[in-house]
């Protein structure tokens, strides 16, 4: 693009979705191991914006050691004459998909989650200097958002700024969530749909309606209208909602028909409120994953900075792994925490009352969301480790999955007996899932609408075999 002339690497699209591993990287930038750092954009005066003007505040990208993570804090300061507060959701979640244009930068996730790299062989090629990444945005900014007159982009790598300035990004944030909370599904005609994170997960489509907050926590019911009307022809769009065909699961004919359009015919089904079944696909840069636990037929949900592993002796990054790339995974579910605090959390699964496990941080977050009965029987890290210690803890606390528990034991009991059943051929899928991935002798199996039958289903921890 002859606008990115001056920039030591190449600029465009094609870069989108391109990863960068950690042997190949010069620095990393928030992360993981960082707990400080943010995005954000505000809306401000035009008095109070230089046109153009990269501020950067702590060491520059040529100053970090190579092959460090270190923490940042990137914003973005707007000004146009009918430019309102309304649409610094908007102008925020841009940064994600100019950034990801550069030629050897990933960027991944948002808000107080981001996570980002740079190649080597950009850094080689010249790109040393955030100079460079603030003219790539305000190119882009000023191009794809002309009602953007004025923009100014301040980066912070000074830890001490970052710390100070995180708690105020952190309520913006809150402030931005709490305006988007009390509209519900059934009271407005439009959605709003999302295709931005297509570039990592082609059959992903975001659907952001008021109950339900995008997966990122990015993009509410109110950033999508906006969004769509100050760029149609950008990355969100209106998805007229149709006829509600199913109240309890959130089926609604526009939803399905757009879905399956901008997905060219791979997902043709989306129910918005259950984990199972059909549920909304989830890309790579969910905020958390709610992941089912057959053993106590409840609901576990970590987020994205939890650092130990869940109560199944699973991390986030192999739950997320499980749950990833646009498909639709039963009993595994990418969502926000935003949609932790909606009525329609996992309505059609039981909500809150089928929740069993998160972790404390998330916990207290969204405790004023959580039904007053409930709160003190969902176990957190500090409960339970491991699948008994929760069992346990759900039994003492009398959790609401323990009348299904018995519900289920009643049914077995009044059924005929096992060796009657087998003769029968009446057997019961040990795993069903619309999509379900295999991975054996490095090839990649999916099946598709799969139900697994076995007479014997053995499950061994993975640290017995190996010893
Ligand atoms: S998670 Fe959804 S709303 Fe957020 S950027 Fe990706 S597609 Fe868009």
């Amino acid at each position: 693009m002859s606008m990115f002339k001056d920039i030591p690497v190449d600029v465009g699209v094609i870069y989108e979705g391109e990863r960068i591993r950690r042997n190949d990287m010069q620095v990393e930038l928030g992360g993981p191991s960082i707990k400080e750092k943010f995005e954000l954009a505000k809306v401000r005066p035009l008095d109070e914006v230089e046109d153009g003007k990269t501020i950067i505040l702590g060491p520059d990208i040529k100053d970090l050691t190579e092959g460090g993570a270190f923490p940042l804090g990137v914003l973005v300061e707007a000004a146009g004459s009918t430019l309102d507060q309304q649409l610094e959701g908007v102008i925020e979640r841009r940064i994600h998909g100019y950034m990801n244009y550069i030629e050897g930068f990933m960027h991944l996730n948002q808000r107080y989650d981001i996570w980002i790299r740079l190649s080597k062989k950009s850094f080689q090629k010249g790109l040393n200097s955030f100079e460079y990444i603030g003219k790539v945005l305000y190119r882009l900014f000023k191009s794809e958002l002309p009602i953007i007159e004025k923009v100014q982009i301040t980066f912070i790598t000074d830890p001490a700024k970052v710390q100070e300035m995180y708690p105020v990004a952190l309520e913006d944030y809150e402030a931005r969530d709490a305006k988007a909370r009390g509209l519900k599904d059934e009271e407005v005609d439009k959605f709003y749909g999302c295709v931005l994170c297509q570039s990592f997960a082609p059959t992903h489509v975001c659907v952001i309606t008021p109950q339900r907050y995008s997966n990122c926590g990015a993009i509410s019911w109110f950033d999508g209208r906006a969004s769509a009307q100050i760029d149609p022809k950008g990355p969100v769009f209106a998805i007229e909602r149709g006829e509600l065909t199913n109240p309890e699961k959130g089926e609604y004919s526009g939803v399905n028909e757009t879905v399956k359009k901008k997905t060219l015919g791979e997902v043709n089904q989306v129910w918005l409120y259950t984990a199972f079944d059909h549920p909304h696909t989830s890309c790579g840069c969910f905020e958390a994953v709610a992941f089912y636990i057959p053993e106590v037929d409840g609901f576990g949900l970590v987020n994205r900075s939890f650092k130990d592993v869940t109560v199944n002796g699973l991390p986030f990054s192999t739950l997320a792994d499980s749950t990833a790339g646009g498909r639709q995974v039963d009993g595994f579910h990418g969502l926000s925490i935003e949609y932790m605090r909606s009525q329609k959390f996992l309505q059609a699964d039981g909500g809150w009352n089928r929740v069993v496990w998160l972790p404390k941080e998330v916990k207290e977050r969204v405790k004023d969301f959580i039904p007053k009965d409930v709160v003190d029987k969902i176990a957190t890290e500090e409960d339970a480790q491991n699948i008994d210690a929760l069992k346990a803890f759900l039994k003492e606390k009398n959790h609401p999955v323990i009348a299904k528990w018995k519900e289920e034991v009643a049914v077995v009991e009044e059924a005929a007996p096992a060796e009657a059943k087998e003769e029968e051929g009446a057997m019961i899928p040990v795993a069903t899932a619309a999509t379900l991935p295999i991975m054996a002798g490095g090839f990649k199996i999916i099946l598709k609408d799969a139900k697994i039958y076995a007479k014997k289903v053995i499950i061994r921890s993975m640290k017995s075999e190996k010893s």
